[in-house]
């Protein structure tokens, strides 16, 4: 990026395809939402004492027409550089209201939306969320947004300030916010202690590494700390990227509530997620 004009990087033939891409991907996302291109898989959050579905996290999806589906890792940050996140990001909102709403009045089962920096920062942020809220006649309490420590840090402190009073006006309205990826960012802990937030998510590098032999003892000593920390703060903790029986069992013994992974199932389209809160066993011991 630094380079100077005369660098033959410019000329260099994987950069040059990779800019391709690049631009080919930015022209077909902006066409993604009005060519219906774009949709929302759910992946369950699950109540480790009981095994019921306790919420849902809302996970964007694009399949270009004609060509193979773009992963979010790949997709998202173009729509952050080019602004389109504030569309899609609002497209994403009306969708998993839409949907949560009969999960939420007939489950008590609450949606997670992913949130960019870009969209905080949108002076329009906190009334838009409230109005879609409005329009499909969902209760706050049935939204939670998840944000990650790193869209707050990288601005200034007087902006930092800004986006949290954002966070906390949301709040107060009861809308509550989750903090994602828990334990990749650096001030993880310092954060804690000034945030809004009521959900911690602990990242699934710690579930990785529990079971890891080079790692497990001192992760899973941590891991425990961060269990009980966040106990003692009244946060809810999720714990994400569950795949085996085993995972499940050692977290659940350290106290962690709640938990999301392939074990339990992949993000799945909104009809599948119907189906397992009809057919839930424990629904029908509840009744
Ligand atoms: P995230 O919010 O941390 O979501 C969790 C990611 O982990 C998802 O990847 C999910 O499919 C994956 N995952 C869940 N369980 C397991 C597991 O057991 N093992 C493994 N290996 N992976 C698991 P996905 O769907 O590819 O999304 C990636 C990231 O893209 C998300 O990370 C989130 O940061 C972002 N994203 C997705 N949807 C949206 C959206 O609507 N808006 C925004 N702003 N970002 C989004
Ligand atoms: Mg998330
Ligand atoms: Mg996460
Ligand atoms: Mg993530």
């Amino acid at each position: 990026k630094n380079a100077g004009k005369n660098q033959v990087t410019v000329f260099d033939p994987d950069m040059r395809a990779a800019r391709l891409e690049h631009s080919r991907l930015t022209t077909g996302l902006r066409h993604a939402i009005s060519r219906q291109e774009l949709t929302l898989n759910y992946q369950p959050v699950v109540d480790l004492n009981t095994g019921g579905i306790t919420a849902v996290e809302a996970l964007l999806r694009w399949n270009p027409t004609g060509d193979k589906p773009v992963r979010p890792d790949v997709f998202i940050p173009i729509a952050e550089e080019t602004g389109l996140i504030i569309p899609i990001g609002l497209w994403v909102l009306e969708q998993a209201c839409a949907d949560a709403r009969r999960w939420y009045e007939q489950y008590g089962v609450y949606v997670t939306v992913n949130v960019s920096g870009r969209q905080l920062r949108d002076e329009s942020f906190s009334e838009a969320v409230l109005a879609v809220l409005r329009r499909h006649e969902l209760p706050e309490q049935a939204l939670v947004l998840e944000i990650t420590e790193s869209m707050l840090l990288a601005t200034t402190s007087a902006e930092t300030q800004r986006l949290i009073s954002v966070l906390a006006k949301l709040r107060e309205h009861g809308v509550r916010i989750a903090l994602d990826d828990f334990g990749t960012g650096y001030s993880s802990l310092a954060y804690l202690r000034t945030l809004p937030v009521d959900i911690l998510k602990i990242d699934r590098s710690f579930t990785t590494a529990l079971t890891d032999v080079d790692h497990r003892q001192r992760t899973r000593a941590f891991t425990k700390a961060i269990v009980e920390l966040s106990a003692s703060l009244d946060l809810r903790t999720v714990v994400e990227g569950v795949e085996s029986d085993d995972q499940a069992s050692m977290l659940q013994q350290m106290g962690c509530p709640l938990a999301q992974g392939y074990l339990f199932s992949p993000p799945t389209p909104a009809a599948r997620i119907d189906d397992f809160l009809r057919i839930a066993p424990w629904q029908e011991a509840a009744a």
